[in-house]
């Protein structure tokens, strides 16, 4: 069973921070920022690709409650909104999970790199994702 499983069998503790029959959200233990949440589908799915539609819709749907929730009671202005899908994007827990990291002005989080496409390349991309 995975750490996050054992969490919704309430076999290993957390900071649960809201619970539903489809889904479960916890602080995360290590957090990047102080009410980074954790928001998991209580059924194993390791991915986006395996959860089922409804589980996906309870997940989003919790995460969008929750992210009012850093708001109204945190008092945060904003907050990104993770998935890390499979091991190459920096997925530790192999079990879908959607973080919540509130952000502030004066946080020092670097930005995603930006590149530039060669000529014709996003030609070829594009190509390659619509056929
Ligand atoms: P990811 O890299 O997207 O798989 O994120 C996994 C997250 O789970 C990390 O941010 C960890 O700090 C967090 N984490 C690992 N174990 C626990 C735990 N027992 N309780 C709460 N959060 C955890
Ligand atoms: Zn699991």
């Amino acid at each position: 069973m995975c750490i996050f499983c054992k969490i919704v069998a309430g076999e290993l503790p957390s900071y649960k921070v809201y619970e539903d029959d489809k889904t479960l959200a916890f602080l995360d233990i290590k957090p990047t920022s102080l009410g980074h949440i954790l928001v998991v589908s209580k059924i194993h799915y390791a991915n986006l690709e395996e959860i089922a539609e409804e589980d996906l819709s309870a997940l989003i749907l919790t995460v969008k409650k929750l992210g009012a929730k850093l708001k109204n009671k945190l008092g945060v202005s904003g907050y990104n909104i993770i998935v890390n899908n499979d091991p190459v994007s920096g997925q530790e827990i192999p079990h879908i999970h959607f973080h919540l990291i509130p952000r502030s002005k004066e946080d020092s989080f670097s930005s995603w790199p930006k590149i530039s496409y060669a000529p014709g390349e996003a030609d070829k991309i594009l190509k390659q994702l619509i056929s």
